[in-house]
This record gives C-alpha cells, sequence and structure tokens, in this order.
C-alpha cells in the first residue's frame, strides 16, 4: 500500500512537472497568436502557396490521388514527420509528438472534382476536365501548413498529432474507408476545416450539434408483368404501383418528420416504358434523400415504403440505397465540447468577433463518418473579401482566397495544442482526485 501510495505521488510530481515546464507553446494566448505570425511569415506563406498551386495544376478524382498523395510524403519526409501509407488506397497518416496518448486528429481531404476550370490564371488546372473545385488544394496545404509549425514544436506536445490526409470527400466516402481501415485508433477528438466563399474572411462560423445534413440516393426498380394497355386484367401495372410509390413518398416529411426539423425526399428520375399501347414489365425510380436527425430512420422507410406499396399493386421492388456506388453520408454533427473549445481558441487567435453562428446548410460532408465515430468538429473558413467576388464551391469558376491558407494552417495547430494541453491539465486534475481518495 505504502509502495502505491509513493508510485502513485511519483507519477503525480511527474505529471505536474510536465504541465507547469512552461513552454512557449503552452502558455496560452500568445503562443495560438504566433501560429498566425509563423504561418503568414512570408518563408511559410510563399512555401504553402507554392503546394497550393501545385495541387491545384494536378486535380485528381476519388481514390486516384496518388500524385497528390505522393506530394503530401515528400513534403512530410522533408518536415522529418512520421507517416503510415497506404490508408484507403492513396490517404496518409501523419503522426507528430510524443507517440504516447492522447492522440487529436486534424484532417484534410485531397480529391477535385469533374469539372473543367473556368478561371484563367497562371495556374489554371492542367488536366481536360477535372479541377479542384471545392478547395481541398487549400485544404492539404493548410494541413501541411499546421504539420510544418507543430512538428517544429513537437518536442512540447503533449501527446501526438493525427494528420488525416484523406481521399475521395466527394461522394465516394473516402472517411468511411479510412475509418475502416483504422485511420482512428487510438484517436480521441478530430477537427476539420473548410474553406467558404460565404464567410468574411478571418473568420469562421461554427455551430455546436448538426451542421450539415445527412445525404443519400435511392433507386427502385418495380417489376410487375407487362402486356397490351387495352387489357389490363392480365398484366400486373408497375406504372400503377410506380405512381403510388411517388406519391407516398412524399408524406414521409409531410407527415412523419417533425416540422422543426429540415427533411427533403425527392423524386427525380422516374424511367418505365416507351410505347402507348404497352404496359412495361418495371419501372425504374430514383432521388435523393436529406436530413440532419432520424437519417437512418429516412432511409429505412423509404425502403419500406416503396416495397410494401409495391406489394399492394401485385409488384415486386428492389430497392438500392447505394446506386452507382455513391454513399451515403450521416449528417455532420459538431460535438459541444469541441465546439466550445473551438469558440475559445479561434476568439483568441482571430479577435472576439471572430466566430460566426453557421446557418445549417442541406449540403453534406463525409467528415461526418469521422464525428460518427469519434467527438468531431467541423467548421468553416472565410475567404470572402471586399475587393473580390468568389464563387460557390462546384463552380467552374470557383477560386480560393490564397491569404485564407495561414489563417487554416494556425487554426488547426491552436485546435491540437489546445486539445493536448487540456487533456494533460484535466489528467492531472483526474490524478489528484484519485490521490485524494487513496
Ligand atoms: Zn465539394
Ligand atoms: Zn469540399
Amino acid at each position: 500500500m505504502a509502495l502505491l501510495f509513493f508510485t502513485l505521488t511519483f507519477q503525480l510530481l511527474l505529471l505536474i512537472l510536465r504541465v507547469s515546464s512552461e513552454s512557449p507553446l503552452t502558455t496560452g494566448g500568445d503562443v495560438k497568436n504566433n501560429f498566425l505570425e509563423s504561418a503568414k511569415n512570408p518563408e511559410v506563406f510563399d512555401w504553402m502557396v507554392r503546394i497550393r498551386r501545385k495541387l491545384h495544376e494536378n486535380p485528381e478524382l476519388g481514390f486516384e490521388e496518388f500524385e497528390t498523395s505522393k506530394l503530401i510524403r515528400s513534403e512530410l519526409d522533408l518536415l522529418g514527420v512520421k507517416y503510415r501509407y497506404p490508408v484507403a488506397i492513396t490517404g496518409v497518416i501523419g503522426y507528430i509528438g510524443t507517440g504516447e496518448p492522447p492522440f487529436v486528429a486534424l484532417r484534410a481531404d485531397m480529391d477535385a472534382l469533374l469539372i473543367q476550370e473556368a478561371v484563367e490564371w497562371e495556374h489554371k488546372s492542367k488536366i481536360p476536365g477535372k479541377m479542384h473545385a471545392c478547395g481541398h488544394d487549400g485544404h492539404v496545404t493548410m494541413l501541411l501548413g499546421a504539420a510544418k509549425m507543430l512538428q517544429e514544436h513537437r518536442h512540447e506536445l503533449q501527446g501526438t498529432v493525427v494528420l488525416i490526409f484523406q481521399p475521395a470527400e466527394e461522394g465516394l466516402g473516402g472517411a468511411k474507408k479510412m475509418v475502416e481501415e483504422g485511420a482512428l485508433k487510438n484517436v480521441e477528438a478530430i477537427f476539420g476545416i473548410h474553406l467558404s466563399n460565404r464567410i468574411p474572411f478571418g473568420k469562421a462560423a461554427t455551430r455546436a450539434g448538426p451542421i450539415l445534413a445527412g445525404a443519400g440516393s435511392f433507386e427502385a426498380v418495380i417489376t410487375g408483368k407487362g402486356g397490351h394497355a387495352a387489357i389490363p386484367q392480365h398484366t400486373i401495372d408497375p406504372v400503377i404501383a410506380a405512381s403510388s410509390i411517388v406519391l407516398s413518398l412524399q408524406q414521409l416529411v409531410s407527415r412523419e418528420a417533425d416540422p422543426l426539423d429540415s427533411n427533403v425526399v425527392t423524386v427525380s428520375m422516374v424511367q418505365g416504358g416507351n410505347a402507348l399501347n404497352v404496359i412495361p414489365d418495371s419501372v425504374t425510380i430514383g432521388g435523393t434523400l436529406r436530413a440532419f436527425t432520424g437519417f437512418t430512420q429516412l432511409q429505412q422507410r423509404i425502403k419500406e415504403v416503396i416495397t410494401k406499396q409495391a406489394t399492394v399493386h401485385r409488384c415486386n421492388a428492389s430497392v438500392n440505397l447505394t446506386p452507382q456506388g455513391i454513399e451515403p453520408y450521416p449528417p455532420t454533427v459538431n460535438n459541444v465540447d469541441l465546439y466550445k473549445q473551438f469558440k475559445s481558441v479561434v476568439r483568441d487567435l482571430l479577435g472576439q468577433e471572430a466566430v460566426e453562428e453557421a446557418a445549417q446548410v442541406m449540403g453534406s460532408e463525409d467528415f461526418s463518418f469521422f464525428a460518427e465515430a469519434i467527438p468531431g468538429h467541423f467548421t468553416l473558413l472565410g475567404m470572402q473579401d471586399e475587393t473580390k467576388s468568389y464563387a460557390m464551391p462546384h463552380s467552374p469558376h470557383f477560386r480560393i482566397n490564397e491569404d485564407a491558407l495561414p489563417y487554416g494552417a494556425a487554426i488547426h495547430a491552436s485546435m491540437a495544442v489546445q486539445y493536448l494541453k487540456e487533456k494533460a491539465l484535466k489528467g492531472s486534475a483526474s490524478a489528484t482526485s484519485f490521490h485524494d481518495e487513496l
């Protein structure tokens, strides 16, 4: 018992020494400002802009980000950051710090879109029909910027920062594959940033709880028995079944969802028959669904309504909830504690007015797979300024404001440091109470 007491006291002493050995990195506000100053330093800023432009010139689609991944790894090599590769085909996971818990993750997505760039500039996409039109080239760059600054302070980190460079955000669910391949092993929290043309430059927009909708698709084949349109009694008409299904689906939002929740069920495709006097064998319908809460339940109800309404009309229906390989994305939900922490860190870093309350958007993000597995926080980072206008993401006219890159890098780095710092403080507090109990 005495030995146990001595061991615990000694461990506690070590912990206190570790926490109180105030490095410049762990002294609060000043340091976080240092991250912004460091990131704005021309040496770091120009390096980031060079990387971003190189990525922009060579956009790659989901799960094909081989050159992007190579560039990330070569920069990590130059920085002396250890990493795991490949994860989910092209993904890279870097590690900075003690190599011990706690582990906190920062995430960037790497993929581009099937869009022909319409912006005429020196670093326009060199790949016909492909473009970084969602700013993921900026996201990769911001995370590399954070990696550079964190690596410089690696000996002062009170745990490990995990850098997640993931493939295939745009529809193919790269994050889901990363989670399945163990990207979040031992990780306690994760932070993600998306550049936004709607938020003013130098500000971040976020909210607690659901911030982006869950999104999914459905496609169903309704099969009956075709025949002569004038002799319906010898057929089983899938057109009537499909019509009834389309109308019944409308009642899911109007009758089953809370009117204060935002939900969408849209049937956007109906295909069947090609003659005026022939009842077809089958009809195919399809559409999209969006929801902030009850997403899985809504998917199940869509399936149920389709199959059961088909039965009413003596037809069979097969329902596919991942048509064309499109992964359904759950809603992106921000953890309340991480949201509070984020607000306080960003206010320290960028000023009291720097955090805006984000409106919920029916768009979706596969960051949701990470935030579903562990506590997560996703924010929009502003790049809108008064002198220029910035097009919507997924527009061929989309551009990013490169001046926002240091802000993203500094927010990433500050959040990771602050998270680890608070964990260490909590750890020492719980060690104390454990000791007191003895
Ligand atoms: Zn996008
Ligand atoms: Zn995006």
